[in-house]
């Protein structure tokens, strides 16, 4: 097996680098990875003997409120439902039953869409998941945090809330918070790249970076060839090998907003009004389910929201390997338009004081990355969209095309597996995965187990 990649690294979106200062590092794209420890095909693979070591925040997610305090996503549904106030009940009565089947759940939500193998429990996610967030969390519950907390999980989908299917990306985050946690590797989310590496290595694989493939006659023969691509480059590299009726509708896939990305080197942590923030890896910065609705629908409709959703992690708290002993560093990110050329990260840090006060005094020094330096730096990020496409209802499940095996194209031999194949964006290798069992199934007739 040869793997080529353009970068001088490989990794993809798991990367960390020093961006703002020796001794700092950050990670490039990907930074929390509830995903990798939730992925049935990584769970099964001898990471940690290669290296890898997930460190878990004693909380997943914590979400500040202008009230001074915060909600927290806890390992436990009991102790989140704690602090909910009067949504305590509705809190259990949702997740309970979700997290009892969690394991069959999250098997089943990172597949493409087929006859479950769990049918009971994914008909009862199902009910709720294919809700809008906004329907899901006023119509269960009263209270401002339940909605909030939700809504922050939610708007990972890069979607505005009011859509249906985004109360799955709420409930599917909050569940691996309290089934696997949101963990961060030990030195960075590249360690994630570096065991892969180390594993495929030693079952005999080969790796050529720096190496761009501008089209797909250029590579070496072989029975199956898998694409880590998004349509727009499967196109421009392989587009004469595929029909034309497929072409186009490759030519129709969708991609979504992009993100803005800053990262800082910071003197102290992160000085939160909301002490309890400190014990979570994740913040969620946005106020209320109106605000970050608000400010998603606006990214989504191609404006610049003013106090924008703020995605924020804080690795050094939980490992010291990552900033010089005594300092820290920060990681951040919001939703703007695709494309978008903006530096947004004055209104990011706005987000962060508003919750935090006299953390900018704490900044020593930070990196932006715009949506288009997004792209740039990775062109599987189209626009910036750090999902590999669009994932509504629409093409969810049926990317990158409607087609009853998404991995296959019409060309014999020539597979996609980047995130625009179900289950979409995040760092969880089963786009790959799938697509490898495809072609061996069609290529060599193998049937690997399940
Ligand atoms: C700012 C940011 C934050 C994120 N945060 C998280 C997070 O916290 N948790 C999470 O799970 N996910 C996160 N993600 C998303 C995650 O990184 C992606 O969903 C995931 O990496 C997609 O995997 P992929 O294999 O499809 O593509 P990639 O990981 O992008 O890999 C594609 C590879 O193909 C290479 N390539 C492209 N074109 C060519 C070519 N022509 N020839 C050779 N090589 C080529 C690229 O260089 C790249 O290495 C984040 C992404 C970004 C940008």
């Amino acid at each position: 097996m040869l793997v080529l990649e353009a970068a001088d690294s490989v990794g993809g979106g798991t990367r960390s680098a020093e961006l703002t200062r020796p001794g700092y590092l950050h990670d490039v794209c990907s930074a929390i990875h509830p995903l990798v420890a939730g992925s049935p095909f990584l769970r099964e693979l001898p990471l940690e003997r290669h290296g890898l070591k997930l460190i878990h925040p004693p909380a997943p997610l914590a979400h500040p409120l202008d009230d001074g305090s915060a909600v927290l996503l806890e390992r436990s549904v009991e102790a989140t439902a704690a602090g909910l106030g009067r949504d305590a009940n509705a809190y259990r009565d949702l997740m309970t039953p979700l997290a009892s089947t969690a394991d069959d759940l999250i098997g089943d939500a990172l597949r493409p869409l087929s006859v479950p193998r769990h049918p009971l429990t994914m008909a009862r996610f199902g009910l709720s998941a294919l809700r809008s967030a906004t329907g899901l969390a006023r119509g269960r519950f009263d209270g401002e945090r339940a909605p909030a907390l939700f809504a922050g999980a939610a708007a990972h989908s890069m979607l505005p809330l009011e859509k249906p299917a985004t109360a799955a990306f709420g409930l599917v985050l909050a569940l691996l918070g309290h089934a696997v946690g949101w963990p961060l590797p030990r030195g960075g989310s590249e360690r994630i790249a570096d065991a892969l590496v180390s594993h495929l290595t030693e079952l005999g694989g080969e790796i050529e970076s720096s190496h761009a493939v501008s089209s797909i006659d250029e590579l070496p023969p072989g029975r199956a060839t898998l694409l880590d691509l998004t349509p727009r480059q499967v196109l421009r590299i392989a587009g004469p090998r595929l029909p034309a009726a497929y072409r186009r509708q490759l030519e129709g896939y969708r991609y979504g907003p992009g993100v803005c990305k800053v990262d800082w080197a910071l003197d102290a942590p992160i000085p939160w009004r909301a002490g309890e923030c400190a014990r979570a890896g994740t913040v969620h910065l946005g106020g209320t389910l109106a605000e970050i609705a608000a400010s998603e629908r606006e990214a989504w409709a191609g404006v610049h929201p003013e106090r924008p959703f703020v995605i924020l992690a804080q690795h050094s708290l939980f490992d010291s390997s990552r900033a010089p002993e005594g300092k820290h560093t920060g990681w951040a990110y919001c939703h703007v338009p695709a494309g978008s050329d903006a530096d947004v990260s004055e209104r990011i840090e706005g987000q962060v004081e508003r919750f935090a006060p006299g953390f900018r005094e704490r900044v020593l020094d930070r990196s932006v990355m715009t949506a288009r330096a997004v792209e740039a730096y990775n062109p599987n990020y189209v626009g910036g969209d750090i999902n590999g496409g669009t994932q509504d209802l629409r093409q969810l499940f049926t990317r990158p095309v409607p087609r009853l095996v998404p991995y296959s194209t019409p060309a014999r031999g020539l597979y996609i597996c980047s995130s625009s194949t179900p289950p979409g964006g995040g760092v969880h290798g089963m786009c790959g995965y799938l697509a490898a069992r495809t072609a061996l199934r069609r290529e060599w007739g193998i049937r690997a187990p399940a």
